[in-house]
């Protein structure tokens, strides 16, 4: 599985298939999973807690990056099982949402 050859709707799949394999639908309320991609994030966030800017930026090369890699999947998993549970097509919503943040900052090369 790689990001060239994966497909949102793929992953989105075998994560509703680790839910419902687990009996988890219930626990996994959009309100439970509200909370715990404030929750995940939290910890990616703590990672970086009290790195300098330089540090941040050399994350890839230390140890710390697998435990990175692993805190940023688990916010985009309970990201995409939110999407899920409320039938968002999260691709479509994403397109939207770029569109509109358009308006909003349009490019200013003046
Ligand atoms: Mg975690």
């Amino acid at each position: 599985m790689n990001d060239k050859d994966t497909s949102i709707q793929e992953i989105k799949e075998k994560i509703a298939k680790f839910v419902k394999d687990r009996n988890w639908n219930e626990a996994h309320s959009p309100k439970n999973l509200s909370m715990s991609i404030a929750i995940e994030a939290s910890e990616l966030m703590e990672i970086f807690q009290w790195l300098s800017t330089e540090e941040a930026w050399n994350i890839s090369n230390t140890e710390e990056f697998t435990h990175l890699k692993e805190e940023l999947s688990d916010v985009i998993i309970y990201c995409l099982s939110l999407a899920n549970q409320l039938n968002i097509d999260i691709a479509t919503a994403i397109e939207d949402k770029i569109e509109k943040n358009g308006k909003k900052y349009p490019i200013n090369n003046g």
